[in-house]
């Protein structure tokens, strides 16, 4: 069994246990990631804020498809 993680989904704040590799990372889902991203996008065009690259660079979105 590949290893589990918890991560707490910083949209919809639901706690879940997934693979460490699991894509959606720290979200529980694309559509959390989806909304999340919305938001952000929202916030950069108003004001520029520092993104967490930690997070984001942990997806190769292109690898996987
Ligand atoms: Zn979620």
């Amino acid at each position: 069994m590949p290893p589990q993680v918890r991560i707490s989904c910083p949209t919809c704040r639901r706690e879940e246990e997934v693979e460490a590799g699991f894509r959606w990372r720290p979200f529980c889902s694309r559509r959390c990631k989806i909304i999340d991203l919305g938001n952000w996008l929202d916030e950069v065009y108003r004001i520029s804020v520092p993104v967490q690259d930690e997070e984001l660079t942990e997806f190769p979105e292109s690898a996987a498809n």
